[in-house]
């Protein structure tokens, strides 16, 4: 199904993991749903990487992000769709239910690209109609990882900065922390603050 088979424009996918999803994560989302009709945010069942967050948490947590990057577009003139959907098959598979044309990836360093590479040629032999196209969070986002935040969310350290305030207080409940450990109470938005 071609995405105008779909009757709806021209439609992206941006999957991952989402183990939680960061300001780095919500920088590219934004910037990715300014470039489609349709964002469909897939968020990858991903059992081998045995997430912190269940999926449906995951999904929960993402959907949670949308309307604060919503509101922003609109205000912006943006008026494309943004979904978050569960995935647990083959990204191309998905990507074809969807009536996408592209794939959207962020780049962060040199220490994404050798995967990120691989991926893309990968899913091009699978499927050469879809394009992968790769973003870049803005510089004070780029060195964010999901990783880390949960490394030092566990280790009971501020991760403010990486997430949003409600993000972090579940990473902190998720470790039996005290979400006051998270950082300065003020809701440090992906936007401009
Ligand atoms: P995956 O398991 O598919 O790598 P992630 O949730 O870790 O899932 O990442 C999803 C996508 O978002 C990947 O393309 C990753 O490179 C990108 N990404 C994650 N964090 C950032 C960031 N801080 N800046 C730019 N891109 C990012």
């Amino acid at each position: 199904m071609t995405s105008e088979a779909a009757g709806s424009g021209r439609v992206g996918v941006y999957p991952g993991t989402f183990d939680p999803i960061t300001k780095g994560h919500i920088d590219i989302i934004r910037r990715a749903s300014k470039t489609v009709d349709r964002l469909v945010v897939a968020v990858a069942r991903n059992a081998g990487k045995g997430p912190l967050f269940s999926l449906d948490e995951r999904v929960e947590m993402v959907r949670d992000e949308i309307d604060d990057i919503l509101a922003q577009n609109r205000s912006d003139g943006f008026h494309g769709t943004i979904e978050v959907k569960p995935f647990g098959s083959l990204l191309m598979h998905f990507a074809e239910e969807q009536g996408a044309s592209v794939i959207i990836r962020g780049l962060r360093a040199v220490s994404d690209f050798e995967y990120e590479f691989q991926m893309a040629g990968m899913n091009a032999r699978l499927n050469p109609r879809i394009e992968t196209l790769f973003l870049m969070a803005s510089d004070r986002y780029q060195f964010i990882s999901s990783r880390f935040v949960k490394e030092i969310g566990r280790l009971g350290g501020p991760i403010t900065e990486f997430v949003t305030a409600r993000i972090a207080e579940r990473v902190m409940n998720r470790f039996d922390r005290d979400p006051s450990q998270a950082g300065q109470a003020k809701q440090t938005g992906p936007f401009g603050d």
